[in-house]
């Protein structure tokens, strides 16, 4: 396994340790191994122990915001009658799905979601659109180049984290018309707060900034002084 060393650096840090979230939770993380313990011993220091659903899609935010599956599904029609046709169905779908069983049909009180996201994260390696990103990520994790790692991370946890916001938005707009009468504080999804985090391989956690400047990242000569 590789361990990121990292003096000076400000891992772990992340201002949920000072204001952790008194309702509900809702977690998307990566599918990886060598972090599974990690994730649940992180939220147990925010004192979230059986206070949160988890969502695990490969990639966390890359994940659940970009990539689709094949499926095959039944369609009809007057030329070629009933024939099956491929399809592609976004993960996304999949989350909001999640998202929305939890706090309509479950009636969890989730007023924070967050996107765990982690170094060194495989998905990242095959995931992007962009082939060369791949190659890019997976250079700069063998090189260690943290910083440019985390921008990767950040730009797409921050864009997955708009879509939620978005989602959110729309629902509690719905909410908030077929409940004319309700206060503010009964709709459910008012006041939902997304976090944006990346974890390193010791477990360490930080947060990635919100809003971010959405630029891509470029790809690093080799340095002398490289790590
Ligand atoms: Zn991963």
């Amino acid at each position: 396994m590789t361990v990121y060393h990292l003096p000076n650096s400000d891992f772990p840090y992340t201002k949920l340790y000072e204001k952790p979230p008194q309702k509900n939770v809702l977690l998307l993380s990566c599918m990886d191994i060598r972090l599974l313990d990690n994730t649940a011993k992180f939220m147990d220091e925010l004192n979230l122990q059986n206070r949160y659903d988890h969502v695990i899609f490969a990639g966390a935010g890359l994940g659940a915001g970009k990539v689709e599956s094949k499926g095959e599904v039944e369609v009809e029609c007057e030329k070629e009658g009933k024939h099956k046709r491929t399809v592609d169905f976004k993960w996304s779908y999949v989350f909001f799905d999640h998202l929305s069983t939890a706090i309509t049909k479950l009636k969890r009180e989730i007023k924070d979601i967050f996107i765990l996201e982690h170094l060194d994260c495989g998905a990242y390696k095959y995931f992007q659109k962009n082939s060369q990103d791949n190659t890019d990520y997976e250079q700069f994790s063998y090189d260690r180049r943290l910083d440019r790692l985390e921008h990767y991370h950040e730009i797409m946890a921050n864009e997955f984290a708009d879509e939620i916001d978005k989602y959110c938005k729309q629902k509690a707009d719905k909410y908030a018309k077929a409940n004319p009468d309700a206060k503010k504080s009964d709709n459910p999804w008012d006041g939902i707060k997304v976090h944006c985090l990346i974890m390193d391989l010791t477990g360490r956690v930080k947060d990635l900034p919100r809003p971010t400047i959405r630029t891509k990242p470029t790809k690093l000569k080799k340095a002398k002084n490289q790590v």
